[in-house]
């Protein structure tokens, strides 16, 4: 039943195991619905794991699920973002402020936080500059009327206190809580490990239902699907016997879902492999001829935002296939296209049957 899969995202307080607390925070109008908050108690106070927009549901929201714990914003003594995305880190430096709780941030994502801290209207800017050169044009238009017709003011990061670099203890009373790098849906995400719980704090890295986006971050130079895919090996054994997403309810069976998501992006490099038309295609073409989500939404079906979602997700794809020297990668005027290879491995010559090879 639809309603029962958003359960999960009700308002209310969960105590997921003793002194783990979590609370979904809404995020109106948008396809998640919520962001869980974790509230982690410890003998000096809480730490807060992501913390929702900056928004006025948001901070009703957390201040209620404190009230319900016998706590005030003051009780939190450290916030914990997983990474730089606005239903994470959103509302932090309203906690901050308020609380006085350091504030931490994966290292990768610094370069994301600070453009867009500094100059928010150049790193929107730069999305769109990026889907050009996925010859989308249609989509940065699309975005564009979006943009007028919703114009607020933007968010501007806060700064975190600190840096993580992955594979640091964070000390709380008497709990130590490993930081796990895991570069993919951001360069910067981290997830946290508690071994005597045996808990995850998984973020936006290992979702229950959904696969994380890709890319939606500063133009970068790594491969972000091959970046992700390596962080899931990663986490796919560590030992945490309950899974505690950023979406979605905590859930058991982190190795199983860690299998499915690499069977996902496995099936879909095929897909992409095989959408690549026999004179070349771009990210726009592929994502324009996969179909999306689990319900199988055709690309001119989505909204905006998520068509630009799709044409990066293709991009990431397509990027792993050329790094794999399954497909050829040529640059005109801006414009990337990737080119069908021969069984040999060389690329097509440029005049071809309309049957390539697809592998
Ligand atoms: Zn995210």
């Amino acid at each position: 039943m639809a309603d029962e899969r958003y359960r999960w995202a009700e308002p209310g307080l969960e105590e997921v195991t003793a002194g783990v607390f979590r609370c979904p925070l809404p995020l109106p109008g948008d396809a998640l619905r919520a962001v869980n908050a974790y509230l982690v108690e410890a003998a000096g106070g809480f730490l807060l794991i992501d913390c929702g927009w900056d928004r006025q549901e948001s901070r009703e929201g957390l201040l209620a699920a404190l009230q319900r714990l016998g706590a005030t914003t003051g009780s939190i003594v450290g916030i914990f973002a997983t990474h730089v995305h606005t239903d994470h880190l959103g509302l932090a430096g309203w906690v901050r402020d308020e609380s006085g709780a350091w504030l931490t941030l994966g290292i990768g994502d610094r370069d994301t936080e600070v453009a867009f801290a500094q100059d928010p209207a150049s790193a929107r800017e730069s999305s769109l500059e990026r889907l050009r050169r996925c010859s989308a044009e249609d989509v940065v238009a699309r975005l564009v009327n979006l943009r007028r017709s919703t114009e607020d003011s933007p968010w501007l990061p806060p700064r975190p206190d600190f840096y993580l670099v992955g594979n640091e203890l964070v000390s709380l009373g008497d709990f130590e809580l490993r930081v796990v790098a895991t570069p993919g849906h951001t360069r910067g995400h981290l997830c946290l490990l508690d071994e005597a719980r045996s808990l995850l704090f998984s973020g936006d890295h290992v979702l229950p239902h959904i696969t994380p986006s890709l890319g939606v971050e500063l133009p970068l130079h790594d491969s972000p699907l091959a970046s992700f895919m390596d962080s899931l090996e990663r986490v796919r054994d560590l030992p945490a016997e309950l899974v505690l997403p950023a979406h979605g309810p905590a859930f058991s069976g982190l190795a199983g879902r860690v299998d499915e998501l690499l069977d996902h992006h496995r099936d879909r490099l095929k897909s992409c492999l095989q959408a690549v038309g026999a004179h070349g295609s771009s990210a726009r073409d592929v994502a324009g001829a996969l179909p999306w989500t689990r319900r199988r939404t055709r690309f001119s079906d989505l909204d905006p935002f998520n068509q630009m979602l799709a044409v990066f997700e293709s991009e990431a794809h397509l990027r792993v296939l050329a790094d794999q020297g399954r497909l050829g990668t040529e640059v005109d005027g801006g414009r990337a296209r990737y080119l069908p290879r021969s069984p040999s491995g060389d690329p097509h010559p440029a005049r071809t049957s309309e049957e390539g090879w697809h592998g």
